[in-house]
């Protein structure tokens, strides 16, 4: 996956400092040890001079030279010896003066052969979420502040369940869907007007699933589209954020239909919601427009979608904000 630059240079930075902090603890677990164990300066200092005495092979013929760097070998095997006794002598683990690195397989470098570490990756994946997220401008919403109390407990009609009995059923619903989270987990679309739950549920889920430890975009849909375009059209020439869109573990686009509709925002919608459907991972998008409406606005490609793929949660009653202000 392409990043910025900064995302690369950051991740080299990182790397950078957990190999130079690895090795400079190991430098100060030597030097303590020779302080309590003279010995161990001269076991070292036998292991150094054998592998100094080794390069002179380079002048010697080749069968003096085997038989000279087998020796050298012997006697840097025999030091070593030497100093895992003396580890057993005080009590010490065998690796106790080896360098502890972060990441064992690519001793922090951040390469392994000629491929990047999976820890590179990783790390290029976290630093890559993170400044994702700080575009992010909602604060996270719980389940447990979620208030029922606000919703009327009178049905409609005769019937109709009450709004507070249907959003009992819909905050269930989204507390198992956090619960029970999954890479496979159901794509979910909510609908409804302004002010009934939806953006403080859907926080909700993406709070708890990032609590679980798996990555999650969350955003307007008019901050998506910004971002997808200025990567489109940009003079980076990255897909970054359109590949975190696409790969994300959890994606949450928030009030979609309250940007700009454009060709190019039609066909990045579809594009996303199409392609996370195909490869199977999960999307929640919250809407104040009903089917009818998304099909007018983004073709009835992306509202068939919809409707094939997507558990659909309807959010009814009047717009809870007033209400919620009042209690402040
Ligand atoms: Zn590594």
């Amino acid at each position: 996956m392409p990043y910025k630059r900064e995302i690369f240079e950051k991740a080299q930075e990182i790397l950078d400092k957990r190999r130079n902090q690895a090795e400079a603890k190991n430098t100060a677990v030597m030097m303590m040890f020779e302080n309590t164990e003279p010995l161990y300066r001269e076991y070292k200092n036998e292991m150094i001079a054998s592998v100094k005495e080794a390069v002179k092979a380079i002048d010697m013929s080749p069968d003096k030279a085997a038989e000279f760097v087998e020796k050298q070998k012997i006697r840097n095997l025999a030091a070593q010896q030497n100093v895992k006794k003396l580890l057993e002598k005080h009590g010490l683990p065998e690796d106790y003066l080896e360098v502890k690195y972060f990441c064992p397989l690519c001793e922090d470098t951040g390469v392994t052969g000629t491929r990047l570490c999976t820890c590179h990756i990783e790390l290029l994946k976290d630093l890559a979420y993170e400044e994702a997220g700080k575009k992010s401008p909602l604060k996270i919403c719980t389940f447990e502040d979620f208030k029922l109390s606000y919703y009327s407990d009178k049905a409609e009609s005769s019937y109709d369940i009450s709004p507070r009995e249907r959003m009992a059923d819909i905050l269930e619903f989204c507390r198992q869907y956090a619960e029970d989270f999954d890479r496979r987990a159901p794509s979910v679309l909510m609908t409804g007007q302004t002010g009934l739950g939806k953006t403080h549920l859907s926080l909700a889920i993406a709070g708890k699933v990032i609590e679980k430890g798996y990555s999650v975009l969350y955003n307007s849909a008019q901050n998506f589209f910004r971002e997808l375009q200025n990567e489109r059209f940009g003079k980076s020439g990255s897909s970054a954020f359109e590949n975190m869109m696409l790969e994300c573990d959890l994606l949450v686009i928030d009030d979609l239909g309250a940007e700009f509709s454009t060709s190019f925002t039609v066909s990045a919608l579809y594009n996303i919601v199409n392609t996370r459907i195909n490869t199977g991972l999960p999307t929640i998008i919250s809407t104040n427009l009903n089917l009818t409406e998304i099909e007018n606005q983004y073709s009835n490609r992306i509202s068939s979608r919809f409707i094939g793929e997507y558990s659909h949660l309807i959010f009814e009653g009047k717009d809870i904000r007033q209400m919620r202000k009042e209690e402040e």
